[in-house]
């Protein structure tokens, strides 16, 4: 898939909407998710223009990589979810199947109370 620049969270990383910042860096940029599945969901993202997961592993640099994995946990550990507290997950879509609206990588990490099961029962999706 070719990036498509004028996806939202291009316009987030280029300052042309506003996202309420939780954490950023050289490599990535954390923040609020608009449609909070849980009382903390943050989405982390890479400043390069990566469409999915797939994609950043194809094209990424090494260092790329490393930060980004690096900077998932450290904002765990700044919401004080790590697992040395109650632990929390973190999921990213890729592609249609996974039903990815966004297509620039993120990783959405949710927790601050139960989570639940990891994906709904085979027959309760529609
Ligand atoms: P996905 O379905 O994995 O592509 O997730 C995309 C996520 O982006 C959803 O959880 C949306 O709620 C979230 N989202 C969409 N637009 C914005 C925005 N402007 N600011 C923050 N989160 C957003």
């Amino acid at each position: 898939m070719v990036y498509d620049r004028n996806n939202i969270f291009a316009k987030i990383l280029r300052e042309e909407i506003p996202c309420k910042k939780y954490y950023e860096n050289d490599f990535v940029l954390a923040f609020e998710d608009v449609y909070p599945q849980r009382k903390i969901h943050i989405l982390v993202i890479p400043k390069g223009e990566y469409t999915d997961l797939d994609d950043f592993h194809r094209k990424a640099s090494d260092i790329e990589i490393i930060e980004f994995f690096k900077a998932i946990t450290h904002v765990a550990e700044l919401l004080k979810v790590s697992a040395q507290f109650d632990g929390y997950r973190v999921i990213s879509n890729v592609g249609s199947n996974a039903g990815q609206e966004v297509p620039h990588l993120h990783f959405h990490l949710v927790g601050g109370e139960k989570i639940g099961r990891m994906l709904p029962k085979r027959n309760d999706y529609g």
